[in-house]
């Protein structure tokens, strides 16, 4: 899907390491917080008030990085460079009014929520004619740069199309008109066949982590049936999708009993009008770790050469989360076990 070749070099998994490690202190969080600029009620900087909002809520980034007010007439520069202006609209989704509990503790109801805000989102956004993509993305956990832990998404609705997403469309049409297949089906059919890599399936959604990962837990959750985008999932595949990501979510948490930190986006077909029809929609989980306290540094290999890396065999990884219960360990503590 991206045109890239993965190095898989699994025997360095154990080589000694001497670097530096993540602490992941767990506090008790409260599940209000008076100066969180999420939380329910309260006032943010730009002295816009919150909703006395009770499941999600959505508003416009105050500190948007696009913005319509961008400037438009920029210098041409000089020689072979060339500019244009990127504007679009920011927001923020709050997925809960709780300060403390993360997209894997949601029950799979709220989470199907969640999934309509994504919905409307996209197709309210996609809809505008300067919007040609709609970027939806979490950045969870400290290792990613994220300080408030108050459950929450962004989208970057944006008059140019961000490069993955470029990538995939044309690679997934070039492969339609190539094969008459849709690409990500037949990911799925190689997934199944060899299945060690399947996390979670019911009817009309799958999770699984996949031949080509690039990160030791890199996992995708997809609807079966091609949609372009989030949008046109019928009631019953938001409610499986739902489910599939609950799973998924938890036995990531699961396996080292922390919050697992990642950079999930949802890859979904430009809405500039192009023919999409070979897209098919689906969330990618790129978690920076490889071990507990252990981040996989991007450097020569990925940075300088641009080709991963990965120390990890991908059906290993898969089987660690196989192995893991699907009931959050924050709910086995609540519900009275050890
Ligand atoms: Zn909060
Ligand atoms: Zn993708």
């Amino acid at each position: 899907m991206r045109e890239e070749w993965i190095i898989v070099a699994a025997h360095r998994q154990n080589r000694p390491w001497h670097g530096e490690t993540v602490e992941h202190a767990q506090s008790a969080l409260p599940d209000y917080l008076p100066d969180c600029y999420l939380c329910p009620g309260n006032l943010r900087v730009s002295d816009k008030r919150n909703d006395l909002y009770t499941s999600t809520f959505v508003f416009d980034n105050d500190h948007p990085c696009v913005g319509f007010d961008a400037p438009q007439d920029i210098a041409k520069p000089e020689g072979i460079y060339r500019n244009r202006a990127a504007v679009g609209i920011a927001r923020v989704v709050c997925y809960s009014p709780q300060h403390n509990l993360t997209l894997a503790e949601l029950e799979a109801g709220e989470i199907a929520g969640l999934l309509r805000v994504w919905q409307e989102q996209y197709s309210e956004l996609g809809r505008r004619k300067e919007i040609r993509h709609v970027l939806i993305f979490e950045n969870k956990g400290e290792v990613v740069g994220v300080s408030n832990p108050h459950p929450h998404c962004q989208i970057y609705a944006t008059n140019f199309i961000f490069k993955t997403m470029e990538t995939e469309a044309r690679v997934s049409q070039r492969h339609l008109a190539e094969s008459g297949r849709i690409l990500f089906q037949d990911i799925i059919k190689a997934e199944h066949e060899d299945g060690r890599r399947l996390l979670f399936e019911n009817e009309t959604a799958i999770a699984f982590l996949p031949y080509f990962a690039r990160y030791a837990y890199e996992v995708y959750v997809a609807p079966k049936r091609t949609h372009a985008s989030i949008a046109t999932l019928t009631e019953d595949e938001v409610t499986d999708f739902a489910e599939a990501l609950k799973v998924l979510l938890v036995k990531l948490d699961n396996l080292w009993r922390m919050p697992f930190p990642y950079v999930m986006t949802l890859h979904q077909a430009p809405t500039d009008g192009g023919d999409y029809r070979g897209f098919h929609f689906h969330i990618e989980f790129h978690p920076p770790l490889r071990r507990p306290n252990l981040l996989k540094y991007l450097a020569g290999p990925e940075i300088g050469g641009g080709n991963f890396l990965s120390d990890t065999a991908p059906e290993e990884k898969a089987a660690e989360l196989q192995a893991q219960p699907e009931v959050h360990y924050n709910q086995t503590y609540r519900d009275g076990e050890p």
